[in-house]
């Protein structure tokens, strides 16, 4: 991750700066950076981001109050700052500014025009990508223009002809007793055009393609969140612009580890000689292997915290800590040996052991007895 700015520069404003000072300084920044104003230029949008994120930030009490306090690692409790998630693309952004703002270039109208549909997509992905963050490619297939006719549905060579029955307005005027009310035109349903050859190679303009894209999981990320990519859902016809894709992540349940929070949990079996004794065993975590130091007289139950061993921070920098639960191993099978041993230990200890080795024979006998 790059090393983040501090937010009253990235607003080159005063630490003392009072909200309108920073809403004066946001919205003049914001609206030379603007995406709209700046299309298809990486660098204006990476700013643009970078401002409202400061904006954001800065503008709600409670986390400015942390970020003056904690910096750029107070978003790291756990907890983050209020509305800055994994859901805050540019269009979200650009959404945000004109919440505040406005709409400034038109973007909320072009944006409330319609659409078409979205489309949902369930992302699994295991705890290993969720701790070392994961670019996977997905193939959604969604609804594009088609090539054949250019997305217009009237075969090559044909245009389609305004619809008669509204001359093209694509609305009729029904009347319903007193009422007249303006309702789609049933003819052309809305277009206000008609095809008289349609293309032979799609759906009135429309063909179901595959798409790959590419999904930047980040470190950290929780389960359930949801990543929209504007635009990447179905064309509507007629030229509607596509719908968005959400894309829902799931993090798959681990063999070993469990998590909670930015913790992972797991259990861990000694046997009773290091349990009693202490020892040096090897953990496995969820990206590497570590000594941990077993302390004399460990009971069952007791929890050893391997501090930064856990699911990276996904605001701010640092890892959650491995949670490892001990267990003790008693094993089920034991040779005579081993028997003579406990037994011995048993009496050492002033504990009277009763139960004696039976064989198969005696357990059997015993059963009639
Ligand atoms: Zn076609
Ligand atoms: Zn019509």
């Amino acid at each position: 991750m790059p090393e983040k700015r501090d937010y009253y520069e990235v607003l080159g404003v005063e630490k003392n700066a009072d909200a309108q000072e920073l809403k004066k300084a946001y919205r003049k920044l914001a609206m030379k950076y603007h995406p709209d104003q700046n299309p298809d230029d990486d660098q204006a949008a990476e700013k643009f981001k970078e401002l409202t994120e400061a904006y954001k930030v800065l503008s709600n009490e409670e986390s400015r109050a942390r970020y003056d306090r904690f910096g750029h690692q107070g978003a790291s409790s756990g907890n983050g700052y209020p509305g800055m998630d994994f859901d805050m693309d540019l269009g979200s952004m650009t959404d945000f500014f004109e919440s505040i703002f406005g709409s400034m270039f038109g973007g909320a109208q072009r944006r409330r025009t319609r659409r078409g549909s979205d489309l949902q997509y369930d992302l699994t992905v295991t705890l290993e990508q969720v701790v070392s963050g994961a670019d996977l490619r997905i193939t959604i297939p969604r609804a594009m223009p088609c090539d054949d006719c250019g997305g217009s549905g009237a075969q090559k060579g044909t245009t389609p002809t305004q619809c008669p029955r509204c001359n093209g307005h694509g609305q009729v005027r029904l009347q319903q007793g007193i009422f007249v009310m303006n309702s789609p035109c049933p003819t052309c349903s809305g277009a206000g055009k008609v095809i008289q050859e349609p293309c032979p190679h799609c759906d009135s303009g429309l063909v179901e393609k595959e798409e790959e894209f590419n999904i930047t999981i980040p470190p950290g990320i929780e389960d359930g969140k949801v990543k929209v990519i504007r635009g990447a859902g179905d064309h509507g016809r007629n030229g509607v612009p596509p719908g968005d894709l959400n894309i829902h992540v799931q993090v798959a349940r681990h063999e070993i580890f469990e998590r909670a929070g930015d913790d992972l949990l797991c259990e861990r079996s000694i046997t009773f000689p290091q349990a009693a004794l202490g020892d040096d065993i090897e953990i496995e975590t969820i990206d590497s292997k570590v000594k941990m130091k077993v302390k004399p007289a460990t009971r069952a139950g007791q929890v050893y915290v391997l501090r930064g061993k856990g699911v990276p921070h996904f605001h701010g920098n640092g890892r959650g800590d491995l949670r490892v639960r001990m267990d003790i191993d008693v094993p089920a099978k034991l040779t005579d040996a081993q028997v003579d041993l406990i037994e011995k230990l048993g009496t050492e200890l002033g504990t009277v052991v009763h139960q004696k080795r039976h064989s198969l024979v005696d357990k059997v006998k015993s059963l009639f007895d």
